[in-house]
């Protein structure tokens, strides 16, 4: 028998690289929203993994940016301390584009790092891009993130994950699993629910509001025919972005409940009712009382 390993391991990368899909790609479920605009994952995730010989436990770290506002500060507070007590970083890097400003911040953040922590570097989107711009890219980012593998992957069509995971299970320390087998994520349902509707809005709006919403779930029953009855409260900054939300007639709301419902359907495998309401809370994305009431952590305060 070989031995049994088990740790975690961080997926870092600035907003839109993948990130989701990966997670999602790896453990075959929905577990963490995905969604064409940055900053859709705003919690700090875990997606766990158990295998034959080990078990992973995936954090799906907020991008690492430059803080804009309180809510910025709060991902950067997040995905710093989510990588102090994980074993193996994967650094996901998209091959279509040039390292950016945000991918040389991620590489400070990598390189300062204890040294125990095994870094790779994961090459996404290959599917977009030919041979020679991989290459390219491979050495491109290596050159920002010393003593880093190369991995190249496609997320979205799954290729290149079973090498990947390999290189990472080989990476974790030799003990037991810390969870249940058919454990999946530590999220509760009703985080999960809240982080869908949240994608479905993000997929229906456009222009500022995405980033100025937050959803909140007001009751969550699992009725005895098996459905789940959920009822969730949209957050908004302005009475303008209200009238967006709901749309002419109502029409935006519903669409935004349908797109939910179909995810929440395909994630619990049973029947969802889902009824949304859209309220203003002015300026929650800077008021840190919101900001917990939401379920937003806020640690430390800036001194
Ligand atoms: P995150 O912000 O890093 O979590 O990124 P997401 O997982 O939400 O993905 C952002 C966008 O990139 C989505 O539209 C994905 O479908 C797309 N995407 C992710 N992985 C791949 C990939 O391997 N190839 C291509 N072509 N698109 C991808
Ligand atoms: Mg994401």
């Amino acid at each position: 028998m070989s031995t049994f390993r088990s740790g975690y391991v961080a997926i870092v990368g600035r907003p839109n690289v993948g990130k989701s899909t990966l997670i999602n790609a790896l453990l075959g479920q929905k577990v963490a929203a995905v969604s064409p605009r940055p900053q859709t994952t705003r919690k700090r995730q875990l997606g766990i993994l158990t295998l034959e010989g080990a078990q992973l436990v995936f954090v799906d770290t907020p991008g690492i940016h430059a803080p804009r506002h309180r809510l910025g500060e709060f991902l950067n507070q997040e995905a710093g301390e989510a990588l102090q007590n994980v074993d193996a970083v994967a650094w996901l890097v998209d091959a279509s584009v040039e390292p950016t400003q945000d991918d040389r911040r991620v590489a400070e953040v990598l390189a300062s790092l204890p040294a125990r922590i095994r870094r790779f570097i994961v090459l996404n989107k290959t599917d977009l891009v030919p041979t020679e711009m991989e290459d390219r890219r491979g050495q491109q980012y290596a050159a920002l993130a010393e003593g880093a593998s190369v991995h190249r992957i496609s997320a979205k069509y799954r290729a290149g994950l079973g090498g990947l995971l390999e290189a990472l299970i080989a990476a974790l320390p030799a003990r037991p699993a810390d969870f249940p087998d058919e454990q999946v994520t530590d999220l509760y349902e009703r985080e999960i629910v809240a982080d869908l509707i949240r994608e479905a809005c993000l997929n229906s709006l456009r222009d500022e509001v995405p980033h100025s919403l937050a959803v909140r779930i007001d009751d969550f029953k699992e009725r005895e025919t098996g459905a789940t009855y959920i009822a969730a409260t949209i957050f908004v900054e302005r009475e303008s972005q209200k009238g967006i939300v709901i749309g002419q007639g109502g029409k935006m709301l519903k669409a935004i409940g349908t797109a939910a419902r179909a995810e929440i359907e395909a994630m619990g495998g049973h029947k969802a009712f889902l009824e949304l309401r859209v309220k203003v809370l002015k300026d929650w994305r800077n008021d840190p009382t919101i900001l917990k009431r939401l379920g937003y952590r806020l640690k430390r305060e800036k001194r």
